[in-house]
C-alpha cells in the first residue's frame, strides 16, 4: 500500500527503519534517482510495466530536488512524487534526505542507500550511469552512490555501520539514461532498448505531476521525452521504448523472442 505523502515523508525524514523480520516489505526492483522526477523520465515506463505485472517496484530518490526555482516549498515537490509514484503503480518511494545541488559520493551516503536496500532486498536496482554536463551535476554523483550501495549491501563483517541490517545480495544491476539529447542510440555496449509502448501514458501521466517542475512553458520537456521515448522504440522495432545499460552482458535463450521474431513467421 502507498503510504499517504505526509506519512512517508516523516518516516523517511524523522525515523530510523529497522530491520524487522515479521513486518519485512521487500520489493523486486528498486530504481534510484537523484531527485524525485529522475526516475520517471528515464525509466518511468518500464517501473508502470513492472508493476503491472505483479512485480513489487520501488523508487529512492537521494534527495528531495529542493531547493528548485518553480516549487514553493520541499512539501509540495515532495507530495508531487508521491502522486507520480502512484500514478505509475510504484509500491514505495523513499525520499532520503541528502543535500540537492550539493549532492557527493561520499561515505555516509554510501550507506544511507545500501541501507535502503538491507531493508527492502531487491533483485534488481535500476541506478543512474552517466554523467548529464549542462544539467545537474547531482546525477553523476549519484550514479556513483548507487554503484557503491549496491556492492556495500552484502559486505559482511560491517554491521555496526548498517544498525544490524542483514546483508543483501542485489542480483542485477542496469542503468537508465537522462541523456535527452544524444544518449538515445541503442547502440552502445550492452545497451538494450525496453518496449514501455503499453505504459508510456502512464510515465507522461506520472511526469506531469511534477506541476512545479514542469509549467506551461516548459512543456516541451514532455515533448521531447515523448520524441526521445519514441526515437528509442522505432529503433527496436516498438512504439516506445526506454534505453539501459546492463552492468553485466545481457545474455539470450531464446534468440526468437530477443530479437523479436516471430516463430510463426
Ligand atoms: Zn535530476
Amino acid at each position: 500500500m502507498l503510504q499517504t505523502t505526509r506519512n512517508v515523508a516523516q518516516l523517511n525524514r524523522n525515523t530510523p527503519v529497522y530491520f524487522n523480520k515479521e513486518t519485512m516489505e521487500t520489493l523486486d526492483v528498486i530504481a534510484v534517482g537523484a531527485h524525485p522526477d529522475d526516475c520517471e523520465i528515464g525509466c518511468g515506463g518500464t517501473l508502470a510495466e513492472l508493476a503491472k505485472s505483479g512485480l513489487r517496484v520501488g523508487i529512492i530518490d537521494l534527495t528531495d530536488g529542493e531547493p528548485t526555482p518553480g516549487s514553493p516549498s520541499p512539501d509540495v515537490r515532495i507530495a508531487e512524487a508521491h502522486t507520480a509514484a502512484k500514478t505509475l503503480g510504484v509500491a514505495k518511494r523513499v525520499i532520503l534526505d541528502l543535500p540537492n545541488r550539493r549532492l557527493f559520493d561520499s561515505f555516509e551516503a554510501r550507506v544511507a542507500l545500501a541501507k535502503q536496500f538491507r531493508i527492502f532486498r531487491p533483485r534488481l536496482v535500476i541506478g543512474l550511469g552517466e554523467k548529464t554536463p549542462m544539467a545537474s551535476p547531482d546525477h553523476w554523483q549519484a550514479a556513483q552512490i548507487t554503484d557503491a550501495a549496491v556492492f556495500y549491501s552484502r559486505l559482511t563483517k560491517w554491521s555496526e555501520h548498517f544498525d544490524g541490517l542483514a546483508v543483501h545480495k542485489i542480483e542485477r544491476q542496469i542503468y537508465y539514461s537522462l541523456m535527452q539529447e544524444s544518449g538515445v542510440t541503442g547502440n552502445g555496449p550492452n545497451q538494450f532498448v525496453h518496449d514501455v509502448s503499453e505504459c508510456h501514458q502512464q510515465k507522461m501521466a506520472a511526469i506531469m505531476c511534477y506541476k512545479t517542475q514542469f509549467p506551461p512553458d516548459k512543456a516541451y520537456v514532455f515533448e521531447k521525452v515523448t520524441a526521445m521515448d519514441s526515437i528509442a522504440g522505432i529503433a527496436a522495432g516498438f512504439q516506445f521504448g526506454e534505453v539501459f545499460t546492463s552492468t553485466k552482458s545481457v545474455g539470450s535463450r531464446d534468440l526468437f523472442a530477443t530479437l523479436q521474431l516471430d516463430r510463426q513467421g
